[in-house]
């Protein structure tokens, strides 16, 4: 059985190749961890392999594992759907959010950004899939949301993510992944960040330009419970 430092370096690996096959530089894509449904014990060991940053779907999981970890310097990300009764505890324990499809859930985080607190770091959740999935700001709606979002004081706009429907077509993938770069730059914004590619389309993403790639079972394995996306 592969231990957690071994997937690791796996992934690392991979993220390697995928960046020098289009010449980018591999320092310029980060490896967030998905740590959802697994215990403490895996982050900490992510932790001693080199990663720092988690991702997290599920506050009240995400509280629990964050208290248990105190003595690590790690930062959280936020990447699940967000109530808006979630808010004002995602403001004050997170550093990242990636899931921000909609301007009332961003101008609450805003609000409730604690002010001894660096902004929040927002990426709009896009839906480049259409009616396969639910969640994400429709592309013809993205402007005007990246404009107001961009205009709110305790938030820092970072760009773009997207959750494509999952496919083992290298071709789909790359136009999914190239559709939410598109959107991207079509935003006449100083965006830096494209949160895209997940354990089974990383290449693409990375091909098409992922500033973070979100990595969950290629690290920690299967997930044994909780819902999955
Ligand atoms: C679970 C999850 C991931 C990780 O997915 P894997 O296929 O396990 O790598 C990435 N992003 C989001 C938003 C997720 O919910």
């Amino acid at each position: 059985m592969s231990t957690i430092a071994d997937n690791v370096l796996r992934v690392s690996a991979r993220i390697d190749a995928a960046a020098h096959a289009v010449q980018r530089d591999p320092a310029s894509i980060g490896l967030l961890a998905v740590s959802k449904t697994k215990p403490a014990e895996a982050v900490r060991e992510a932790f001693a392999a080199g990663i720092s940053e988690f991702g997290e779907n599920y506050l009240q999981e995400a509280l629990g594992k964050q208290e248990q970890l105190t003595d690590l310097p790690l930062t959280w990300h936020f990447i699940g759907p967000i109530q808006s009764n979630k808010t004002r505890a995602i403001a004050e324990h997170f550093a990242w959010v990636h899931s921000v499809d909609r301007l009332k859930i961003a101008q609450r985080l805003s609000e409730q950004r604690p002010a001894d607190l660096p902004p929040l770091n927002i990426c709009i959740q896009v839906n480049v899939s259409g009616e396969a999935s639910k969640s994400g700001c429709a592309p013809a709606d993205l402007p005007a949301l990246a404009t107001a979002i961009a205009a709110l004081p305790r938030l820092t706009l970072r760009g773009l993510m997207a959750i494509p429907e999952p496919t083992e077509d290298r071709a789909q993938q790359d136009a999914a992944f190239a559709t939410v770069r598109t959107l991207q730059e079509s935003l006449n914004l100083p965006l830096d960040t494209l949160s895209m590619g997940m354990s089974h389309d990383l290449e693409s993403a990375v091909a098409q330009g992922a500033t973070w790639v979100r990595i969950g079972t290629a690290l920690f394995g299967a997930r044994d419970y909780g819902q999955q996306p």
